[in-house]
């Protein structure tokens, strides 16, 4: 598994779906952006990771655990992914993108999606000029 993030993973599917059907816009895997965010609705300057809880650490969750044989093998690869994810955010924070992360374990239930959904809505509202 070389790879940090498949395209089209299952949870990142979940979310494209649920901001479709709810008429919300959007590109994909824009090249050219740090880390090529999995969903970038351009006109709100919005990009939203969908990230697994396993490749990207995340914090306090039962699906970020080290496999328990090539422990350093696997602390370096998945700390080397944190640090990536840190400064893809801040670069594209820095070029003026808003940055929503998604995790894994958020996709699962039906009401999560629909808050998922939600909040992206509320960041989408383009405040008139
Ligand atoms: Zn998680």
């Amino acid at each position: 598994m070389a790879r940090v993030r498949g395209r089209d993973t299952k949870p990142e599917l979940i979310v494209r779906k649920a901001l479709w059907r709810a008429g919300i816009r959007y590109r994909l895997h824009v090249r050219g952006l740090p880390g090529r965010p999995d969903i970038v609705i351009a006109k709100a300057r919005l990009v939203i990771f969908v990230h697994g809880c396993f490749w990207h650490r995340h914090d306090g969750c039962g699906g970020n655990r080290t496999p328990k044989s090539n422990v350093i093998f696997w602390e370096t690869k998945l700390a080397a992914n944190v640090v990536r994810d840190a400064s893809n955010e801040a670069l594209l924070r820095a070029a003026g993108w808003r940055v929503l992360v998604v995790w894994e374990c958020e996709t699962r239930s039906v009401a999560d999606v629909v808050a998922i959904v939600e909040k992206v809505r509320g960041m989408i509202i383009i405040p008139p000029i």
